[in-house]
């Protein structure tokens, strides 16, 4: 596109000196056959002067002035029907006023366009470095690269180094220096530019991203003799694509080349390449940025699994588990968003919302003849809140809930770190009337030892255990041994992820207490579960009687 622009740059100053060349024999015949100088055509002699003066500078409209002096001059009579000359001071004013207009518009223009180039330079190119910059990069058309563009941004990590150390002087031909490596040795169409004072940004076709960032890290693994001084440039780069050329020029993809630069600076390594997992990390960030209206927008909702009791079958507690409806990704899962909202301060209001949804719930399945448990998942960060014990007792009273019929879920991994905080909570709602459960035990440490420093009152067996129960007899060992172990410390066991038939019938002879698992049911909608688990136990009752 460049090309095409200076090509018609130079055609269109061939067509006008053309012009102007067929303008003054024209304008002198129009002049004569209007019957000479004396009348008032000749003036139109200043458009080709002007013309000459503007586009080809003060020397072209000085001899432009000079020959249209003549042509109206000596060569043009006053009167053409008597033939009358014209008296010499009459012809050579007029042309002297016509190498004036000339030379004066030349002039001033060369000079106005000079102004412009300047302009135009330190616009196109960073003040200090002279290096091209960002706006030199908007200049290019939208298909200057076409198909899939590699974009790769170079950091100096040491530039305040070098600047305090050997002065900005010697920084600014460091940078130029490393612009002409890079700009003569990387494939021709390349384009380079300084995007802040230590930082360039690399473009061209996209190849082999492994093999361009070979190529950019060796380019700038030449060794830096400035002014007699070696020099050792710390630098960290980021590559990055882009679909198009027009898509660099909205600067958004940069921001992933940026950021990995700033990842490789941060981890000392020569350069990073966008992956797939970064990706998923800008997913998740998107995610968790819309999770923060899912709550007030009504996206989240509970479902409730049921836990029956191995000894009488019937339903005696339903767990409360979150799902989020996301009008952009559709249902999501706990797992794949929990562990990032448990990152933020986020937690403390999910939880807080599902504590009071699930005493609503309690309630409601209580005023229908169900007064069964209501088991919660927390949060580590739930119970590291010296806050939390406060708020959940507010909102029991809030809702009049009865924290009898309430078990609380927590992860072993809480217990194990024995956190000040995290034991006060739990004593206290056990003093309060509240139930505790240690949920997916197995998964991580698992180790008992905790047993004896709280309050626990049931331990849900992690239900990776009942997949393997029947073919690994270690497994079914395992098992075993726990059963007994927390019979022995007065805890309840709960048999999570029954599936099927085999493992229930194994499952009960080891004397687990309580069990749930899609055998029994998948997690049930908010407002099916009452209608679910009132005829489950009413078939289990029939079936005893
Ligand atoms: P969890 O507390 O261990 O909950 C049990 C999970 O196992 C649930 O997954 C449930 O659907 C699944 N499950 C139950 N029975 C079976 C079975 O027989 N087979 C299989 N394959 N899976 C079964 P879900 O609902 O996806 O929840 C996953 C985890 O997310 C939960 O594990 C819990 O740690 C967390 N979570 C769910 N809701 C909440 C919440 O409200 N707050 C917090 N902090 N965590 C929650
Ligand atoms: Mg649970
Ligand atoms: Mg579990």
């Amino acid at each position: 596109m460049k090309k095409i622009i200076e090509s018609i740059n130079y055609y269109h100053k061939i067509i006008i000196a053309v012009l102007i060349g067929m303008s003054f024999p024209l304008i002198y015949l129009f002049v004569y056959y209007t019957g000479g100088i004396k009348y008032v055509y000749s003036h139109t002699m200043y458009i080709p002067i002007l013309l000459a003066g503007i586009v080809f500078g003060f020397k072209y409209g000085v001899i432009c002035g000079l020959i249209a002096g003549v042509l109206l001059g000596p060569l043009m009579p006053l009167v053409v029907e008597t033939n009358e000359p014209q008296v010499f001071f009459n012809w050579f004013y007029r042309m002297i006023m016509f190498v004036l207009i000339g030379g004066l518009s030349g002039y001033f223009f060369d000079k106005y366009k000079k102004t412009l180039k300047k302009n135009e330079k330190l616009y196109l190119h960073h003040p200090d470095t002279k290096v091209p910059n960002i706006n030199f990069l908007m200049e290019y058309s939208d298909t200057y690269i076409d198909g899939k563009v590699l974009i790769a941004s170079i950091i100096i990590n040491n530039k305040n180094r070098i600047s305090e150390v050997l002065g900005t002087d010697i920084y600014i031909k460091v940078i130029n220096v490393i612009y002409h490596f890079l700009d003569d040795e990387l494939p021709k169409e390349s384009i380079v530019v300084q995007a802040d004072s230590e930082k360039l940004w690399v473009l061209f076709k996209l190849r082999n991203m492994d093999e361009d960032g070979e190529k950019i890290t060796k380019i700038l693994s030449h060794d830096l003799d400035i002014e007699g001084i070696k020099l050792f440039i710390d630098f960290s780069i980021g590559i990055s694509e882009s679909i198009n050329f027009k898509a660099c020029k909205t600067l958004i993809p940069f921001r992933d080349s940026d950021r990995l630069a700033g990842y490789a600076k941060e981890n000392n390594l020569p350069y990073v390449i966008f992956d797939k997992e970064l990706l998923h990390k800008k997913y998740e960030f998107n995610l968790l940025g819309s999770f923060s209206n899912a709550l007030k927008n009504n996206e989240t909702f509970l479902t409730y699994q049921p836990i029956i009791d191995s000894n009488t079958g019937s339903v005696v507690a339903v767990e409360a588990l979150i799902r989020w409806l996301n009008p952009d990704h559709g249902l999501i899962m706990p797992n794949d968003f929990i562990p990032l909202v448990e990152s933020t301060k986020l937690i403390h209001s999910m939880t807080n919302w599902v504590i009071r949804n699930a005493v609503r719930k309690q309630i409601e399945l209580k005023e229908n003849g169900l007064d069964i448990f209501v088991s919660i998942n927390l949060s580590s960060k739930n119970l590291h809140n010296p806050l939390f014990y406060k708020k959940v007792v507010e909102i029991i009273a809030e809702e009049n809930g009865n924290p009898n019929k309430l078990i609380f879920e927590v992860t072993e991994t809480v217990l194990l770190k024995e956190d000040k905080y995290s034991k006060k909570t739990i004593e206290k709602f056990k003093e309060a009337g509240f139930r505790m459960a240690i949920d997916d035990f197995g998964k991580g440490y698992s180790s008992l030892t905790y047993l004896n420093l709280y309050e626990i009152d049931y331990l849900k067996i992690d239900r990776h255990f009942m997949s393997k129960i029947i073919n690994s007899p270690s497994v079914l060992q395992i098992v075993e041994a726990t059963v007994n172990l927390a019979h022995q410390f007065n805890l309840k066991v709960v048999a999570e992820g029954v599936e099927d038939q085999e493992t229930y019938d194994k499952i009960l002879g080891l004397g687990v207490d309580y069990i749930q698992g899609f055998l029994i049911a998948k997690p049930i909608k908010q407002d099916k579960v009452l209608d679910w688990c009132t005829k489950f136990n009413n078939k289990n009752n029939k079936s005893k009687s």
